[in-house]
């Protein structure tokens, strides 16, 4: 947050742009164009050898997406943002621009399904190993360093078993060794957790989800260091060329605007569905991070502002019976995705987190019976009418 504003809920709104710049606009124009023409030949070239700044083509930069990035850097309290096409496009172009062949990255247990393929996919190609690490515990993380250790990659809460890391801790172990820390903070946004505060190197999010809110964009933010970022812009953001369009980013910017009073909602009721379906017989287990006697709350207190809007739970019975529990709900949509203001509901085994082996998943706790609930900004009291009556057939 820049200094300006001492409340985050008047940053959100505020930061990243100035309608005296424009006309007066209120709301910030959307700037429509591929490219930016030039007065002159020597201007061009002033432009295209940096000696002069302004836009030259929107796969490169463009005032409308420069307001997002510069109203996510102001939130997260870094010193550049760089705007993407999607989630994926952001935590690529981030762990390709910070890595070469042969390295080697140590990421939490339990991540993002399409993350776990790209890391994936870099093994492959270019021997880019990667150590999944339950760090939980500071000595599972310093028994995988090695000398070609670049990057943590870290979820927290994780997606789907929200579970919560340590972010101090598992920094701490970073610095001593001169490793990158990247922190995904999708499920959190910087509302609720500021992972750069705390000494990390980068944030990457899918702004598709919470930031935008409403289910109608895909879109992606990364943060941090302006030399790291500027590498990354003029390199795998550039050249790769995933890049976010200046509707979407539009899109995203009026969706941040209402985030601190979504997310409270969104919070208030996942605590109050978590309580109901911790008294329920048909739930073997309930995790969300904002529940006291979740492992996690200690953390959850001391790093995030509360536990967020997603859970997830353990139904008796394994893929038969929480498909059937899936397809009895009303009006609680199936789908993935989450952060938007309906209620969504997923089976992270067969969707989201299929891509994962079996095996590599169950030691990641993605059971067949797991449930992932976005909790939505409806009464909970009809979210818990659905689910309740989804479950009849549970004992
Ligand atoms: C959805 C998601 C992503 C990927 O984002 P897209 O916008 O779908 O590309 C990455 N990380 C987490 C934690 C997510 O939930």
């Amino acid at each position: 947050m820049d200094k300006k504003f001492k409340h985050m809920e008047t940053a959100m709104i505020h930061e990243g742009y100035d309608s005296k710049e424009l006309l007066g606009s209120l709301t910030p124009p959307i700037f429509q164009t591929s490219t930016f023409t030039f007065d002159t030949a020597e201007q061009g070239a002033a432009r295209f050898a940096g000696e002069e700044e302004g836009h030259v083509y929107t796969r490169v930069s463009n005032p409308t997406v420069q307001i997002l990035e510069q109203k996510l850097a102001a939130l997260e309290k870094a010193e550049k943002g760089l705007a993407f096409a999607s989630g994926m496009a952001a935590i690529s172009a981030v762990l390709i621009a910070l890595t070469k062949a042969n390295d080697h990255i140590i990421c939490s247990s339990g991540l993002y399904g399409c993350t776990f393929g790209l890391l994936s996919m870099m093994d492959e190609k270019y021997n880019i190993q990667t150590d999944y690490v339950d760090m939980t515990e500071a000595q599972n993380i310093e028994e995988k360093i090695r000398p070609e250790t670049k990057v943590f990659y870290i979820e927290t809460p994780i997606n789907p078993t929200m579970e919560v890391i340590d972010l101090e801790l598992v920094i701490t172990i970073a610095k001593k060794h001169d490793i990158y820390v990247v922190v995904d903070n999708t499920f959190s946004t910087p509302y609720l957790q500021r992972p750069i505060e705390l000494g990390a190197d980068v944030v990457v999010h899918s702004a598709t989800k919470y930031l935008s809110g409403h289910g109608d964009v895909i879109a992606g933010i990364a943060a941090g260091r302006k030399k790291l970022m500027e590498q990354i812009a003029a390199t795998t953001q550039k050249d790769i060329g995933g890049v976010l369009s200046p509707f979407d980013a539009w899109l995203v910017v009026r969706g941040m605007k209402t985030l601190p009073l979504r997310m409270d909602k969104h919070a208030e009721n996942a605590l109050q569905i978590t309580e109901k379906l911790k008294q329920h017989p048909g739930i073997k287990h309930v995790f969300y991070p904002g529940d006291p006697d979740a492992s996690g709350y200690p953390i959850m207190r001391k790093q995030m502002k509360s536990g967020g809007g997603t859970l997830s739970f353990e139904i008796n019975g394994g893929k038969e019976e929480a498909q059937a529990f899936l397809n009895n709900l009303q009006f609680i949509h199936i789908a993935v995705s989450l952060g938007d203001t309906e209620t969504l509901i997923q089976h992270p085994a067969t969707m989201t987190h299929a891509v994962i082996p079996y095996e590599e998943r169950q030691r990641m706790g993605i059971t067949d019976s797991l449930i992932r609930l976005s909790v939505g900004i409806e009464a909970w009291q009809d979210i818990w009418e659905d689910l309740s009556q989804a479950l009849k057939h549970l004992k």
